[in-house]
């Protein structure tokens, strides 16, 4: 849905939110509109398709033209200023090379551009899309013809532009306040009214503020800057393209987006979006408050993609989650559902984070599969006691690191034995980078062989009594429940 007069962004368009066009050498007597169109994330394509606003464009006066940042920091991440006039939008929302923007817990900075020679600027149009803060747009934009004596193309922040050389055109801010939701595409047009030029101009300046000041990620992802020449061809625009079918997205109400793509799979959709979307969008914020560590913030944006010919059941690589249709086809009244919990686990673990700290120990795969297990098993679905070892069969090759659903039995046995909060502790450890086996000497005085040991005493004290021998025909053992079929995730 667009929503130019929604509360998500200003009701710009067409009410010259910020009118003001201030005396200087170049300047034509209009005053300047500012007008802003937003689209919802949900709805957000890589064709930036708006309609008030106009839209990105191929062929216009900044092609070619030169960005220089005049102050402050680029972030690192950010493809740089190159990425502003390259008449190229991202394809997704949330595309750091693709898009320009200042360094994390900045105050922003301040863009010059060099259009080369003085032309008739009819519209400054300014492109932006993320899936929350760092979508709006909050700057003033100057302009110049350089002409003025003392004209300074640089000017750092404590320098007034219009002391030397500028006038400002007008002053930009899409927010309107709910930092969560924020999110979506957000297109920004700076014209004169209607018959009026902007005025003759050579230099742009942008001087750019933080969406936000709580956090560090309030900066503009800025995808695309425009400059329409009065006298220029008329605009060719971004390629138009159509949303992928079978993408839904919901965003829960901590402003996480869940996004379920069942583009290769349409019959699958049902089932996605009905009986797995409910759950995981009740279960991923449980499965955060379950697994804190200081100063961690889990993943707000997560992707669900099944794949119609992928073997084995699932993997998750980052926020995205990996789902092998012909499994799930099989599994759909089964372990289907618990299966991509397990995965949610992983998305919100982020152990990869560990490596990057100096000196990190890798995690045993055991237990990082076994602590997704215990909460997938004992949290998620404890009615259906997934994993529980009853048989003797079973019992024999249980070992606390077999992994999976048996070290999450383990798991919870050392759990109501030893310590409430253990999970909480290995994940923290885990996720900092400061596992290793002495963690369980220090949580519960014991080595983890040890209660290993006496765990299995305690599962041994618990199987029905084995059968005496008789010379009455063996009955076959009952069936060992399946094994979790959850490959190993890519970490
Ligand atoms: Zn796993």
């Amino acid at each position: 849905m667009h929503y130019s007069n929604r509360s998500l962004f200003n009701p710009g368009w067409g009410a010259g939110i910020a009118a003001l066009a201030l005396g200087a050498a170049c300047v034509s007597a209009a005053e300047a509109q500012v007008k802003t169109e937003g689209i919802a994330d949900d709805e957000a394509t890589a064709s930036f398709a708006f309609t008030k606003v106009t839209r990105p464009s191929v062929n216009d006066a900044a092609t070619g033209a030169m960005f220089q940042v005049i102050d402050g920091t680029v972030d690192p991440n950010s493809g740089g200023v190159a990425v502003l006039n390259d008449n190229k939008v991202p394809s997704e929302d949330d595309q750091p090379r693709a898009n320009f923007f200042f360094a994390a817990g900045s105050k922003g900075g301040r863009l010059g551009l060099d259009l080369g020679k003085t032309i008739d600027v009819r519209e400054v149009n300014t492109y932006s899309w993320h899936p929350a803060e760092r979508a709006p747009q909050v700057y003033n934009l100057y302009a110049s013809d350089g002409q003025a004596a003392g004209f300074n193309a640089a000017p750092k922040r404590g320098t007034d532009p219009a002391t030397c050389g500028w006038r400002l055109v007008g002053k930009v801010d899409t927010r309107a306040g709910n930092s969560t939701e924020m999110g979506g595409q957000c297109g920004v047009s700076v014209t004169a009214p209607e018959g009026e030029k902007l005025g003759a101009c050579r230099y742009l300046l942008f001087d750019i503020f933080p969406t936000s000041q709580e956090g560090a990620f309030g900066q503009t992802f800025f995808s695309e800057i425009d400059v329409v020449d009065a006298k220029g061809a008329a605009p060719e625009f971004v390629p138009t393209l159509a949303k992928p079918e079978g993408q839904k997205a919901f965003t829960l109400a901590d402003g996480t987006r869940m996004i379920f793509d069942t583009s290769e799979t349409p019959d699958l959709r049902d089932w996605a979006l009905n009986t797995l979307a409910p759950v995981a969008q009740e279960w991923y914020p449980k499965l955060v408050a379950m697994l804190p560590s200081e100063g961690y913030t889990a993943p707000k944006k997560v992707s669900i993609v099944f794949f119609d010919k992928m073997p084995g059941v699932a993997d998750t690589a980052g926020t995205r989650i990996r789902c092998a249709a012909p499994w799930f086809r099989q599994n759909l009244k089964g372990e289907a559902v618990g299966s991509v919990v397990h995965e949610l686990v992983h998305v919100i673990q982020q152990y990869g984070r560990a490596r990057r700290q100096p000196g990190a120990q890798r995690n045993p795969g055991w237990l990082v599969e076994g602590l997704t297990d215990y909460i997938r098993w004992y949290h998620y679905e404890p009615q259906s006691k997934g994993a529980e070892i009853k048989t003797r069969r079973q019992f024999e090759r249980a070992r606390y690191d077999a992994s999976y659903r048996v070290t999450g039995n383990f798991l919870n046995y050392v759990v109501a034995h030893y310590d409430r909060d253990l999970i909480q502790k290995l994940n923290a450890a885990m996720r900092e980078g400061k596992y290793s086996e002495k963690l369980w000497t220090d949580l519960t005085g014991k080595k983890v062989e040890d209660l290993g040991a006496e765990w299995k005493a305690d599962l041994e004290s618990k199987l029905p009594p084995a059968p005496a021998a008789t010379n009455a025909p063996a009955t076959t053992p009952p069936a060992d429940p399946p094994v979790s079929p959850t490959v190993p995730a890519t970490k």
